[in-house]
């Protein structure tokens, strides 16, 4: 039996993870659920479920919550603290980081230092301190397997024991596929107008909110790269982004002697979460067989760097190092929230997040407080350049 703790049970990875445990009751116990505000939502859960623990955003959040689940054996609580206990406890063996940015980097680092199996959908936690959180996941001999669609369709396609380092096993490129997200064709002039719930249409996948702008920005796809950096052990310059927009293709590794190994599937993370969860073993995901006949033809081209500025900010973050795209994470998130607010337009997110990154001087990412002063340091520059931005 593998007892799991879900990080932000109520979201769209949350939710799919329930989903598939759901499927092998006789395998998985559900230890701990978290959720920020949904608390219907995850009163729900822990009826369906009966975690040992359930954890809230707040201690209005924990006595409504308490009050919904009088009658079940669950203990409620509150806060980052909280999050860090759950993933942490020895009653769990198995930790989903399903958390949507930045938030989710301490309670993802305690499961980490406390050497859990630790299935990594929060990017942003490996963006912002990947050194740091790869080096706690070899310190304290926690297994890491990426949820990320394409991370995980990278995995499949690396030798068994692979060791991070891409020359031994003759890896020549890591192929990243993108979908390119609702706007790969329409007229870049017309980018600035538009609207939260366009940029939330993805044509592909149905994910949170945030993740679904930072598609539509390709800025998404930019974390995923600095992501395979530190998860697979490549430079930038091993890494290559191809605009696949049938999403069927999850990702491929090109090696030296000219084979290419990909991993197919329909698009849904169903697949990837029941991948990891069994890893090395297989389950049953509740996703349909991949019906190839079916399949309309698909196309793969080069991404426009001028139509996705988000992507090559992303890149050039990579290179520079240290807090560099734990900076670049922090402008994107504060960005993104204006965005969602209708406080400024689709375009000003990657406007905001140039200029941090021009204004704020990034440094060594030696210790997690000098990431999150960091962090701090450009989500003050990012909220003043919004408020700036949408003044005008
Ligand atoms: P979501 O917005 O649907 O869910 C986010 C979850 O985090 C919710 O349970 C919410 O309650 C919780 N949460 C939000 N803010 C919080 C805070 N401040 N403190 C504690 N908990 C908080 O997001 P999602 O689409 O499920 O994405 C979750 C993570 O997985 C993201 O990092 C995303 O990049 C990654 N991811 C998602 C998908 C996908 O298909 N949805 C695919 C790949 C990677
Ligand atoms: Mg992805």
């Amino acid at each position: 039996m593998q007892r799991v703790t879900i990080l932000g049970a109520t979201g769209s990875i949350g939710v799919s993870t329930l989903d598939v445990l759901a499927r092998h009751p006789e395998q998985y116990e559900v230890h701990a659920l978290s959720a920020h505000g949904r608390v219907d939502e995850l009163a729900a859960q822990c009826r369906r479920f009966r975690p040992a623990r359930a954890v809230v955003g707040s201690p209005d959040a924990a006595a409504r919550l308490a009050g919904m689940i009088a009658d079940l054996p669950t203990e409620v609580s509150w806060g980052e603290q909280a999050l860090c206990e759950i993933a942490a406890s020895r009653d769990t063996d198995t930790v989903m980081a399903a958390i949507v940015g930045a938030a989710g980097l301490a309670p993802t680092l305690a499961a980490a230092r406390a050497g859990k199996k630790v299935l990594l959908a929060n990017k942003e936690a490996l963006v912002m301190s990947g050194q740091l959180f790869m080096d706690a996941v070899r310190e304290h001999k926690a297994t890491l397997l990426p949820i990320d669609s394409e991370h995980n369709a990278i995995f499949q396609s690396l030798p068994a024991h692979y060791a991070r380092a891409p020359e031994a096993a003759g890896v020549a490129k890591i192929l990243l596929t993108a979908s390119g997200g609702p706007f790969l064709k329409r007229a870049v002039e017309t980018l600035e107008q538009v609207t939260p719930e366009e940029a939330c249409k993805h044509p592909n996948w149905s994910m949170g909110r945030k993740i679904s702008v930072d598609s539509a920005t390709m800025m998404n796809k930019g974390l995923e790269v600095i992501e395979a950096h530190w998860l697979f052990g490549a430079p930038a310059d091993l890494i290559e982004v191809v605009i696949h927009p049938q999403s069927v293709i999850h990702s491929m590794v090109s090696y030296v002697d000219g084979s290419v190994l990909a991993q197919l599937g329909n698009p849904d993370m169903r697949t990837p979460i029941a991948h990891a969860l069994a890893f090395p073993e297989r389950i049953a995901s509740g996703v349909a067989q991949l019906d190839l006949t079916a399949m309309a033809a698909l196309e793969f081209h080069a991404p426009d760097f001028r139509r996705f500025p988000c992507l090559a900010l992303a890149f050039d973050a990579l290179r520079a190092g240290g807090t560099a795209p734990a900076l670049l994470n922090a402008a994107n998130e504060v960005a993104v929230e204006a965005f969602l607010d209708r406080r400024i337009g689709f375009r000003d997110i990657d406007r905001v997040v140039q200029r941090v990154m021009n204004e704020v001087q990034h440094g060594a990412a030696s210790s997690i407080e000098a990431v999150l002063e960091q962090d701090a340091q450009a989500r003050s520059a990012a909220g003043r350049i919004v408020d700036g931005l949408a003044r005008t």
